[in-house]
């Protein structure tokens, strides 16, 4: 009942091109974000509270330290030798490109580093931005394009806040893969008024735009955030454990086995994180996601089907 025999995951793919482990490590380069500024929104997506992303990259600034910090704790725990630079908080093409290339290159000149992973909105990949992280795969790098998307639903964009619609999702993706670049999609299961066929809609889309990767998350409460004060108000029930691992199940189920899932659930730091409480047992959720795969079909199986609860809900 491994995972990567169930589902085609990031780490598996990166063995198989590479014949050795290769980890991300996570890069805070200090960017704001186009929905916290002004230039797009103010406040941010209802649920953005940046420092649950990674504290202790927040509280280290050079990027060769967090490099250096990030190898030394992936080496010990996976034994991976070679890495990508994962650009995570924030929007991290929000800046000129003249500036991007001078922070991608730095982390690109390091022997280890095989490659970049961008984290960024859809409405923030310029045509030169996009020209650049070209650059870098025409020189063999690997580069992938990380998309926030969360949900292909304009209405669920709007009611989270988001200040972008699926329109400018769709641009970008065009642009990137006429440049031929890879994206991986970020989705949001559990948003405001979604229901798990509403999680099944959205991935048709990406699928059918040609996503290479996915990236699933459960919506999670942090504190200092708006959705923080509608879940304490009584308006926004969180996805209970069963619920999250049978809609991502499903998700796996419904989406074609070429697709890599770089992630299958997420959580934030004990610290901020209000609820669920179960998404911070990362182990109890991928055993939970296996199990289900295990038994009701892995990756691929279910596609064309209707979405199916397999668990009762309690
Ligand atoms: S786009 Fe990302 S960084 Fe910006 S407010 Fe939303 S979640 Fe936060």
């Amino acid at each position: 009942m491994q995972l990567p025999n169930l589902v085609n995951t990031f780490g598996h793919a990166m063995f198989e091109k590479y014949g050795c482990k290769v980890h991300k490590l996570t890069i805070n380069a200090q960017f704001t974000c186009p929905n916290r500024d002004g230039s797009k929104g103010i406040g941010g997506c209802t649920f953005c509270n940046n420092e649950s992303f990674n504290p202790n990259a927040i509280q280290t600034p050079s990027i060769a330290d967090q490099l250096e910090n990030g190898r030394t704790v992936v080496r010990k725990r996976t034994g991976a030798r070679k890495y990508i630079a994962y650009f995570q908080a924030y929007t991290n093409t929000y800046a000129h490109v003249a500036i991007l290339e001078k922070m991608y290159n730095q982390v690109l000149k390091e022997r280890d580093v095989i490659g970049l992973s961008i984290g960024t909105r859809p409405d923030c990949v310029p045509d030169a931005t996009l020209e650049l992280l070209a650059k870098y795969k025409e020189q063999g790098h690997e580069v992938c394009l990380e998309l926030g998307l969360q949900t292909a639903s304009d209405e669920t964009l709007d009611t989270v806040n988001r200040g972008h619609t699926f329109s400018e999702y769709e641009d970008a993706v065009h642009r990137a893969q006429n440049l031929g670049l890879d994206i991986c999609t970020h989705l949001i299961i559990g948003l405001p008024g979604e229901k798990p066929e509403d999680s099944l809609k959205t991935l048709k889309k990406v699928v059918d735009l040609g996503t290479n990767g996915l990236k699933l998350h459960p919506l999670h409460i942090v504190r200092n955030t708006k959705l923080a004060k509608e879940w304490e108000a009584g308006n926004y029930i969180p996805l209970k454990f069963t619920e999250y691992t049978n809609i991502a199940s499903e998700i796996i189920r419904h989406t074609p086995g070429d697709v890599v899932f770089h992630r299958i659930t997420g959580t934030a730091q004990m610290e901020v994180l209000l609820a669920p409480e179960w998404c911070n047992k990362k182990w109890m959720v991928l055993n939970d996601i296996a199990a289900n795969l295990h038994q009701f079909g892995a990756q691929g199986s279910a596609i064309g089907k209707p979405f199916k609860s397999n668990k009762v809900y309690t």
